[in-house]
């Protein structure tokens, strides 16, 4: 009898270790989850979120292979990793799609997670580039607000790490904060994208060049190389509004813009800075390579066959230009050189307007020193 006790009595002890491990081991993995979690509602950039989503899934989980896939129907998320220079294109483990027919396909509308062993190519389009396809997987749809925004796509060479009706909370918890994450981290991006681009003519906003001049006229002084500037205005461009409406008026507008874009390099700025007036920002490009530029935008412009309802509508440009030389230039304080810039480009323009419109007048160097009286 007493040894009958003392048996059961160490059967019980063993199952309290045994729970005691457990309540142990499931207070350190929710402690490590929160450690992640923190760690990823602290990241700022959508390419730092990726990175992260990657890299940490897979050594949290301990996988052999995790993938992001993104929907990115407008280019959004490219074209804010681009502007970030993040190398995504090298990125196998990521993949934008433009349409999320794969996701309605696999997981329908009700986003449960796919779980079980890696059946055929259906399943390895989740984890393109991956050297070794894995045994079973996880793909867990990034669902916000009812819009699936993607999936995160785990793997494991183990074909009984990820068995069918296994539980998937944990995962899909991760999923969830995930998607949060993304989802405010695309709304910052694009809001502030949006924030600096004119919606008429797709260029950028005067807010836009506050910021930019400043960041080129440093980059010019630490490489002594000179800045440029063009101030452009559309002749008579009320004409055109009382002549043939508003709608037209736009369109020469953004046809105007994009035909100055077009003769810019792509690291050149170009800014609608107000109404039917214009500025561009042309680094690396002195006082005579600037009035070549100007000279080829005002040709441009006057080349251009610009129809509505019928009529053709004539359109000219006038461009004032202005240069700035650091090693030629007095020094002075940034602000002061980018006020000073633009309003020599600004009164070169004035000039060309005085002095017949469709013409570029050239004010050469900006903030000359100086010279020394005797
Ligand atoms: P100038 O050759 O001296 O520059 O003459 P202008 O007629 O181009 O200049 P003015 O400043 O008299 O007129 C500019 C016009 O641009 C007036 C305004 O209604 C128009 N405008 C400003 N913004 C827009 C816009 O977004 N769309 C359209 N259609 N018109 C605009
Ligand atoms: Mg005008
Ligand atoms: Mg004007």
């Amino acid at each position: 009898m007493e040894e009958d006790i003392t048996a059961e009595l160490s059967v019980l002890e063993s199952h309290l270790d045994g729970m005691l491990n457990r309540v142990q081991h499931n207070s350190l993995t929710l402690k490590r989850l929160q450690a992640f979690e923190m760690r990823l509602l602290a990241l700022n950039t959508l390419a730092e979120m990726i990175e992260f989503i990657i890299d940490e899934t897979r050594l949290f989980f301990n996988l052999d292979a995790v993938c992001l896939s993104l929907i990115d129907a407008q280019s959004e998320i490219a074209s804010c990793l681009e502007a970030d220079h993040y190398a995504f294109r090298e990125r196998p483990d990521l993949v934008l799609l433009e349409q999320d027919g794969v996701f309605l396909q696999s997981f329908g509308t009700a986003g449960q997670p796919l779980v079980g062993i890696h059946r055929d190519e259906r399943w390895s389009r989740f984890f393109p580039g991956v050297e070794k396809q894995p045994a079973s997987v996880v793909i867990i749809p990034l669902i916000r607000r009812g819009k699936i925004l993607g999936s995160l796509n785990l793997g494991s060479h183990q074909r009984d790490r990820f068995i069918n009706g296994m539980a998937t909370d944990f995962i899909e918890h991760i999923a969830s904060v995930i998607g949060i994450c993304l989802e405010n981290n695309l709304n910052v991006e694009t809001m502030r994208r949006t924030s600096l681009i004119d919606p008429l003519t797709g260029v950028n906003n005067r807010r836009f060049l506050e910021q930019r001049i400043v960041e080129e006229l440093d980059r010019s002084q630490r490489s002594r190389e000179p800045l440029s500037c063009l101030f452009l205005d559309i002749d008579y461009f009320k004409r055109i509004n009382d002549g043939f409406g508003h709608q037209a008026g736009d369109q020469v507008l953004s046809l105007v813009a994009c035909t100055i874009k077009r003769q810019l390099r792509s690291n050149d700025v170009l800014v609608r800075y107000g109404g039917e007036e214009f500025v561009a920002l042309l680094s690396q490009a002195d006082e005579t390579m600037n009035g070549e530029i100007a000279e080829r935008i005002r040709i441009g412009i006057s080349d251009l066959t610009i129809k509505y309802a019928d009529q053709v509508i004539p359109v000219t440009i006038s461009i004032g230009a202005a240069t700035y030389h650091p090693n030629l230039s007095r020094k002075l304080a940034v602000p002061q050189i980018a006020l000073e810039l633009v309003q020599a480009a600004d009164v070169a323009l004035y000039e060309a307007k005085r002095s017949g419109r469709n013409r570029v007048e050239n004010a050469g160097l900006v903030l000359e020193p100086r010279a020394v009286q005797s």
